[in-house]
């Protein structure tokens, strides 16, 4: 498997802690700016099966943290309405700060440790269906990292990236790709044009996912494949301390799990293949909030000897399970349409 021969990761590359500190100012500006609408936010059904059948599992910024009583979705509700969303990411300092600073000072720690082994497990992924796509679009292409390594492998005709936030889309248009400045669900594709839909991490913070999964299926032909990565609801570190988890953020307003993205593609005229979760760093984590004071021994005395007292011996097979077993918080789901 791509993960075990990756190179080994740690969060320090690719999310130094002396710009890392700065960033926090960043996101901070941003939870106060979303926060601003509470009053006008909407209630919505489960983004995962669609039912209104859920209580609050916890609260964190203020906010409701949904859990879905059906397929164990947990997400934010109340939410934002999709034009508040759309203001909030146009007018993001966070993602300005991102494009401006954390990109370009981690890009190549990035494109060696994450953006290549991804390209290269995509392209995996289709040789073991047997899949030769044509045409590629990658929903929220970001710093066009991904695309230009899928582009290098060669191994699709086509190479479109899908970007709404406007300094974003101008990165990849300097780098010479193929650019749609738009959300995806207002893109104008041609139905069943398009053979091979990537998306990683964006699904989570999405208004409504079952809308962009629907436009997946309608711009794809029959056959076509969508490989899609976002956080685990039933994730480890979700699961020990969404209060301390990273994962858990203002702007992450669904986090599905392995079932719930099997029954949100299902419902949608997708086969799902196969979820897995090759996460990296869920030890390390949790590991960090011991660490940093957030958990204490008392907390979970257990936990504390695996990921602190006997890291060195423990710790690598610890994420080995965890990641084995579906019980990382780093999920990816391949679908075939039908
Ligand atoms: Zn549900």
């Amino acid at each position: 498997m791509a993960q075990n021969t990756a190179q080994k990761l740690s969060e320090n590359e690719i999310r130094p802690d002396d710009i890392m500190e700065k960033q926090k100012e960043a996101m901070l500006a941003d939870i106060e700016y979303i926060l601003k609408f509470k009053s006008d936010y909407i209630d919505v059904n489960c983004p995962g099966c669609g039912n209104d059948n859920s209580e609050v599992a916890f609260q964190k910024y203020t906010l409701d943290y949904h859990r879905c009583n059906e397929c164990r979705t947990i997400y934010i509700n109340p939410r934002p309405t999709e034009e508040q969303l759309a203001d909030f990411y146009r007018n993001s300092v966070n993602y300005d700060y991102w494009n401006k600073y954390i990109f370009p000072a981690t890009d190549e720690a990035r494109r060696e440790k994450i953006f290549k082994p991804r390209a290269e497990k995509v392209k995996e992924i289709c040789e073991a269906q047997g899949f030769q796509p044509k045409t590629l679009v990658e929903v929220g292409a970001g710093f066009g990292t991904f695309c230009e390594e899928i582009t290098k492998l060669d191994f699709v005709d086509e190479v479109i990236a899908v970007e709404p936030t406007p300094g974003l889309a101008e990165t990849c248009r300097k780098k010479g790709l193929n650019v749609i400045e738009s959300p995806v669900e207002q893109a104008d594709f041609e139905d069943g044009s398009i053979d091979l839909v990537c998306s990683f991490e964006v699904l989570e913070h999405l208004f409504d996912p079952a809308d962009f999964v629907q436009k997946c299926a309608k711009i794809m032909r029959p056959g076509g494949m969508a490989v899609i990565t976002n956080p685990n609801g039933e994730g480890f570190d979700v699961v020990v301390s969404p209060e301390h988890s990273g994962t858990v953020d203002v702007e992450h307003l669904n986090y599905l799990n392995p079932d719930s993205m099997t029954v949100l593609f299902e419902r949608h005229g997708f086969e799902v293949l196969e979820v897995q979760t090759p996460g990296k760093l869920d030890a390390e984590l949790v590991r960090k909030m011991f660490l940093a004071g957030h958990m204490t021994r008392d907390d979970n005395p257990f936990l504390y000897q695996v990921l602190v007292e006997k890291w060195d011996e423990c710790g690598d097979a610890f994420q080995d399970f965890i990641a084995d077993n579906k019980l990382s918080s780093h999920m990816w789901t391949i679908a075939r349409k039908k």
